[in-house]
């Protein structure tokens, strides 16, 4: 099973896929948190990547494609993938298709969780992170159980990203609109496009998720 989640920043992409990993047995591929590892650890992609995600545009397709490409590649994905972030454009897509096509693999579903710009602001700058594994959660909406204590690894260390700022995030969802809506016809032409609506809370979304990944395995 191979899915894409589409998305603004904020829908609660992240979220959903790291349910669906855990329901379905998929293997998360995150490319925002791929690149952040690339920053962290001061690759060659993570220094072209830095000042470009930190003014909230995106990075070009040669270096994004390359990435997935060879992270695709990797066995623990045989068994199949949730894309979160990628692809971002139709060039990003037509390169993921070709490669898809090259491998004898295709794509299931791609799931488009459709929410209001109104609330992105809010979801986005109430967003944190377990520093030591990841876990995503939110100051209101997901709050970690204890006070200061990650629900999954224990850690006791959180942290916000550089770019979910007003300013950036504004920059970011002029982008999903110029670049990344028009994936939206390009799926549906190709009949696999699905969408959940996914204002309500997160169990609420993450069961409609499970209904359409159901609905494309059927
Ligand atoms: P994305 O990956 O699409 O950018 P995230 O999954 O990181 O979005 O979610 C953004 C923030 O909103 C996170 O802090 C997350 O905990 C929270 N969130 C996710 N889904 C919901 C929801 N359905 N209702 C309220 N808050 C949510
Ligand atoms: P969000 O979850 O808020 O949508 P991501 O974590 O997916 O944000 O991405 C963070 C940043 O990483 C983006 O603003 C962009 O600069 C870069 N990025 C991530 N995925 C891609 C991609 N497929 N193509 C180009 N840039 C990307
Ligand atoms: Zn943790």
């Amino acid at each position: 099973m191979n899915l894409i989640l589409l998305g603004p920043p904020g829908a609660g992409k992240g979220t959903q896929a790291q349910r669906l990993e855990e329901s379905e047995g998929l293997v998360q591929l995150s490319t925002g948190d791929m690149l952040r590892a690339a920053v962290a650890s001061g690759s060659e992609i993570g220094r072209i990547a830095k000042p470009i995600m930190e003014a909230g545009n995106l990075v070009p397709d040669d270096v994004m494609v390359t990435m997935i490409e060879q992270r695709i590649d990797r066995s623990d994905c045989a068994n199949g993938f949730i894309l979160d972030g990628f692809p971002r454009t139709v060039a990003q897509a037509e390169s993921l298709d070709d490669m898809l096509r090259r491998t004898g693999r295709r794509l299931d579903a791609v799931i488009e969780m459709a929410v209001d710009d109104g609330i992105l602001i809010e979801r986005i700058s109430g967003r944190f992170a377990c520093a030591d594994c990841g876990a995503g959660y939110h100051r209101r909406f997901r709050p970690t159980a204890v006070e200061g204590v990650c629900d999954r690894c224990g850690g006791t260390e959180f942290r916000q990203r550089p770019d979910d700022n007003e300013e950036t995030v504004k920059t970011r969802l002029a982008a999903y609109h110029a670049q990344t809506e028009p994936l939206l016809p390009y799926y549906r032409e190709q009949g696999i496009l699905r969408s959940v609506d996914a204002m309500a809370g997160i169990d609420d979304v993450a069961a409609r998720m499970r209904e359409a990944v159901g609905a494309a395995r059927a």
